[in-house]
C-alpha cells in the first residue's frame, strides 16, 4: 500500500512532512538554522485520515489540522517540538501554508506485495503455487517439473517425465 505524504515548505529552511502510513500519522518537521539541521518527528495513532491535512501558519509557530475518526486533531509545531493539542486552538490572523501531495514517500522503500488470491463466487485461483478451489474441489500444481517423480515400474529407478524406456532395466515405461 502506497503512504499518502504531504509535504509543505515553512519557509526559513523549515520543511514539513506529514505521513499517513495504514492509522500512523507520522510528522516530520526539519528545521535548518545557522547551517545546523535539526529534525523533529512525532508519531501519532490518530487513525486513517478522511481528508487532506492542513497547515495553518500562526503567530507562535504552525498548526496542523489532520482528519480522522470523524473529528480534528491539531498538533502544534513551536520551538522545536510537536504536540497533539486537546482542544482546538485559537487560530486568530492565521493562514494556510500550501501542501504538497507526494505519492510514495521518500524515506521508504516500497514494499513488494504478493499477488491476491482471484476469487469469483466460490471459485478461486492463485499463482505461485498455482492452485485453483471450486467450492469444495481444491486442484494445485507444482511449479518446477522436478516435483512430479516418475519411476520404472520394473526396477524403481526414477525415470525422465517423457523417458520411453527405463535407462537403467530397459524396461518399456508407459
Ligand atoms: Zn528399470
Amino acid at each position: 500500500m502506497t503512504a499518502m505524504t504531504y509535504v509543505a515548505d515553512l519557509g526559513q529552511g523549515q520543511t514539513l512532512a506529514i505521513e499517513n502510513a495504514e492509522t500512523q500519522t507520522v510528522i516530520t518537521w526539519e528545521t535548518k538554522s545557522a547551517g545546523q539541521q535539526q529534525s523533529q518527528q512525532m508519531s501519532l495513532s490518530l487513525g486513517r485520515w478522511s481528508a487532506s491535512p492542513i497547515v495553518f501558519k500562526v503567530s507562535s509557530g504552525f498548526i496542523l489540522q489532520v482528519e480522522a475518526n470523524q473529528r480534528s486533531y491539531y498538533v502544534r509545531l513551536q520551538a522545536n517540538s510537536i504536540s497533539l493539542l486537546s482542544e482546538v486552538p485559537l487560530m486568530l490572523g492565521s493562514h494556510e501554508i500550501p501542501l504538497r501531495n507526494i505519492a510514495v514517500s521518500s524515506r521508504k522503500v516500497p514494499e513488494m506485495k504478493p499477488l491476491e488470491p482471484l476469487r469469483m463466487g466460490n471459485m478461486s485461483m492463485q499463482m505461485e503455487p498455482m492452485q485453483m478451489s471450486m467450492g469444495e474441489m481444491k486442484m494445485s500444481m507444482a511449479t518446477s517439473s522436478s516435483a512430479i517423480a516418475r519411476y520404472c515400474r520394473n526396477c524403481g529407478r526414477e525415470v525422465g517425465e517423457h523417458d520411453r524406456f527405463c535407462a537403467q532395466c530397459g524396461a518399456k515405461l508407459n
